[in-house]
């Protein structure tokens, strides 16, 4: 007996995976799709602002789903502190999440067929195959994806356009911030500019935005190399471990100095958040 397909948007709280959203619901009905959203307890608030607009307007809840722990909790649980190359708290926090959920919840205990639906675009193609591969291969069964992003290629730009003009919802703050060259400052909207995954321009933008924020950042930081007695940092500068207190005091309190600014530029080129995207933007 075929079981009953389910419709789930994986909804990141940003633009693309709610325009995905709504037309996934618009094609298969309220009753048979759903809004997921794991949730990390480090979102901006105005992410959940954006969200409950969305819910409103789309006109289903948003099925939320959460480990628990946040980010920090996840790296003194597995004793890692995350970095642009490895972040244990997405694993755990959305990818971890997200298994348990189709396999325990909608396969296991309601028979359910999910069906998944991403924000990726064109541009991201290759991510869209990584994801496609992943549900092949790590739930109890083959999961399908869809990318209708892809399929339709619809641009970032008009997205956005349509949720703020034809949706009249104003699309979450961090998407606003732009640096003093006019470049966006967040990578993405997620875990409210903390992203262990972010980079020296991502992190640059959190002190400009939200010093306190960073401060929170940089204490975070230092709580875990006192409590494992280990120098490691979410930074790495010349290969070895460049904390947030010292990017401040050296580089973030002196941008107004020509040299500090060639000395940052050099920083940021070295960047590989595009190589190592983070699951997060689309899970
Ligand atoms: S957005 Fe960044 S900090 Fe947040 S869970 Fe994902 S990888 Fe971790």
């Amino acid at each position: 007996m075929t079981r009953k397909q389910v419709h789930v948007a994986m909804f990141s709280g940003g633009a693309s995976s709610a325009f995905v959203a709504y037309q996934m619901v618009q094609r298969y009905g309220k009753e048979n799709c759903i809004l997921f959203f794991t949730n990390t307890t480090w979102e901006d608030e105005d992410n959940y602002r954006f969200m409950d607009e969305v819910e409103a307007y789309i006109g289903i809840k948003i099925t939320e789903w959460a480990d628990g722990r946040n980010p920090e909790e996840v790296f003194h649980d597995t004793r890692f502190l995350g970095n642009s190359r490895m972040a244990k708290c997405s694993e755990e926090l959305k990818v971890r999440q997200t298994i348990i959920f189709l396999d325990d919840y909608l396969i296991g205990k309601k028979n359910l067929q999910p069906i998944l639906y991403f924000g990726i675009g064109p541009h991201e193609a290759h991510r869209a195959e990584r994801l496609k591969d992943f549900y092949e291969h790590n739930c109890i069964e083959p999961i399908e994806t869809r990318f209708p992003m892809i399929e339709t290629f619809r641009e970032d730009k008009d997205i956005k356009e349509i949720i703020e003009k034809e949706w009249g919802i104003r699309l979450p703050r961090m998407y606003y911030f732009k640096d003093e060259k006019g470049v966006q400052i967040f990578n993405h909207a997620n875990c409210g500019g903390r992203c262990v995954r972010g980079g020296f321009h991502h992190y640059k933008g959190l002190y400009l935005v939200w010093p306190e924020r960073y401060k929170k950042q940089e204490e975070m930081e230092e709580r875990f190399k006192i409590k494992f007695d280990k120098n490691v940092s979410i930074l790495k500068r010349d290969g070895k471990p460049y904390s947030l207190k010292k990017y401040r005091e050296e580089i973030l309190e002196h941008l107004g100095n020509e040299d500090v600014q060639k000395v940052l530029q050099s920083l940021e080129a070295l960047d590989n958040t595009a190589e190592i995207p983070c699951v997060c933007t689309f899970s």
